[in-house]
């Protein structure tokens, strides 16, 4: 069974691994990593569909009775201001190896992840079900309720908090808070919020270089058709 949220978006070329995750299923890349992605489907099992998997082992069940109701926007690079490489899938995939850079060394123990990560490209990983209870926002509290990760969904953007986001990024970040809105219509706009946001004096990302009046934006506006051009629809 399908939630009817299919929206273009971009998807990783990199191929992945077999990863165990939480009592989730095993599972692996589709076999065509390389073909472009048109539409994205967000599945009973809370995977997005045809999206690049990594299960991460960072996770685990929400409490009971606890839907995802908020999206947090964050931004992670590894090592830090430099884009491109494994690092922030070894990091989620608990592999990171603390001797491939100084910066690691303080790092590889952590036991965190997101549920999705958007590469400067606009490529798409997931690494945790939506349903399941990813690690990425850490002591938070949002309108006075706090654990934020028991009730939210993570986004991670690769980048840091002044270099200006990739416009792929907006377009793939869009495409996913609309699936995941349908999904999950307890998540509003107003409830897509930044890291900084639910750990205030703690986080900061993701930063001033993320333009929120655009994510908002492009939010509003008529959605994509499958063959990636604007609906002319309704565009207000
Ligand atoms: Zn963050």
């Amino acid at each position: 069974m399908f939630t009817p949220c299919e929206q273009s978006i971009r998807k990783n070329p990199n191929p992945g691994n077999r990863q165990a995750c939480g009592g989730g299923r095993d599972l692996i890349d589709q076999p065509d990593a390389q073909r472009p992605v048109d539409a994205i489907r967000l599945d009973a099992s809370g995977w997005l569909d045809p999206v690049r998997r990594l299960q991460s082992p960072h996770c685990d069940a929400r409490p009971p009775d606890t839907p995802p109701e908020l999206l947090v926007i964050h931004n992670i690079s590894l090592p830090p201001g430099e884009f491109g490489g494994p690092w922030i899938d070894h990091l989620f995939l608990g592999r990171l190896d603390p001797h491939a850079h100084a910066y690691f060394k303080g790092i590889a123990q952590l036991r965190v992840s997101a549920h999705l990560l958007v590469r400067r490209d606009g490529a798409v990983t997931q690494y945790a079900p939506l349903t399941a209870r990813a690690w990425h926002a850490g002591a938070s509290c949002f309108g006075g309720r706090p654990a934020c990760n028991d009730y939210s969904i993570g986004i991670e953007l690769e980048g840091t908090d002044q270099t200006p986001y990739a416009d792929a990024q907006y377009g793939s970040l869009q495409t996913l808070g609309r699936c995941i809105m349908a999904a999950y219509p307890a998540i509003t706009p107003g409830r897509i919020v930044g890291h900084a946001d639910i750990a205030p004096g703690r986080k900061t990302d993701p930063g001033p270089a993320f333009d929120w009046a655009r994510f908002r934006h492009e939010l509003r506006a008529a959605p994509s058709t499958p063959d990636g051009n604007r609906s002319h629809a309704s565009n207000p």
